[in-house]
């Protein structure tokens, strides 16, 4: 197929670009690399630097185009609690200059990278894609509002769109990692203390109602995650949305997460409990067996092994 991947200069964009290549696909990537790298994008990906508004029509009109994978997006959830403006101008807005790019030039099937986010703190565990979605910071609400967009767009012009609710993406893909430059995530955290980057990993609260008292999550391999995409592509039919988390269906503790670090790299990782991390619940886990059952996707990599890669990749 040829695709247009917005965001693939990005952590996930990047790797699911290579995936795609691997699989024999033509990619253009999209990406004003406002956070993004260059470097990122895989070989053999044509790079178009430039935001979705100004760029994605001009691209699109190009012709011969199948589908759209839709990474490009802002995602620090402090940052949007901050900054909700600029969140709902480059989520929302941005992707709907390119849903309507889409219409105009007769791309009718996307991938679009939904969050865990959506649901904001969850009434039972694990999640299922009907859980009410009720986001608790603007992030969480802009990506479900980009949900409901794609859905009227399904119904009304006969669009064909997977959202992915992804929830914990960890690990890499050979050179392909996760660089940001704030970073916000856990296991590169981690990692970055286990290099001497910082003095200690900041464990936000151990007072929760969990076994060990720290937050628990559904850690996904990102190689994993972007198989469940291109599975997604095939699945993409005229006129329907569908959702589907992503994720393992168990979780992990902030602690256990430490725990892990430390065997794979045998380092000893100092850290400290501080006080909890504003907007963080207890527990996120989902439920992943719509996907499992429609589409056959399953989580294979387990925490060892999504460490294991990241710490690979977080010494190069
Ligand atoms: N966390 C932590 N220290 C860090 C980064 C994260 O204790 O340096 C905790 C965070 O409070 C949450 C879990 O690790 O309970 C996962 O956080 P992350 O930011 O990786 O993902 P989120 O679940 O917020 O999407």
């Amino acid at each position: 197929m040829n695709l247009l991947v917005t965001g693939g200069a990005g952590y996930i964009g990047s790797v699911v670009t290579a995936q795609l290549l691997a699989e024999g696909h033509e990619v253009v990537v999209l990406d004003d690399l406002s956070t993004g790298h260059a470097d990122a994008v895989p070989e053999g990906a044509r790079l178009v630097r430039g935001s979705l508004r100004e760029a994605a029509e001009a691209v699109l009109a190009e012709g011969g185009f199948d589908a759209v994978l839709h990474f490009a997006a802002k995602s620090l959830v402090g940052e949007s609690v901050a900054r909700p403006a600029l969140y709902w101008d480059a989520n929302l807005g941005e992707s709907l200059a390119l849903f309507e790019a889409m219409r105009r030039t007769g791309v009718a099937k996307i991938v679009f990278s939904s969050t865990a986010a959506a649901y904001g703190d969850p009434e039972r565990t694990p999640i299922p894609e009907d859980a009410p979605p009720r986001p608790t910071s603007p992030y969480g609400a802009t990506k479900l509002a980009i949900d409901g967009v794609l859905t009227a767009y399904a119904r009304l012009h006969g669009l064909g769109a997977v959202s992915l609710r992804y929830f914990n993406v960890a690990g890499a893909h050979g050179r392909f990692g996760e660089r940001h430059a704030v970073e916000t995530h856990l296991i590169p955290n981690v990692l970055a203390a286990a290099l001497g980057r910082h003095e200690a990993v900041r464990i936000f609260g151990a007072d929760y109602p969990t076994p060990d008292g720290t937050c628990v999550r559904d850690y996904v391999h990102v190689v994993d995650l972007g198989r469940a995409h291109l599975l997604a592509l095939d699945a993409c039919a005229p006129g329907a949305h569908v959702v589907y988390n992503l994720g393992s269906g168990g979780g992990h503790s902030v602690g256990e997460v430490i725990d892990v670090c430390r065997e794979v790299t045998g380092l000893p990782i100092p850290a400290v409990i501080e006080e909890r991390r504003p907007g963080d619940p207890a527990i996120l886990v989902a439920s992943s067996a719509a996907i499992a059952r429609d589409l056959g996707w399953k989580a294979e990599r387990g925490l060892n092994e999504m460490v294991a890669d990241a710490w690979g990749f977080a010494r190069r």
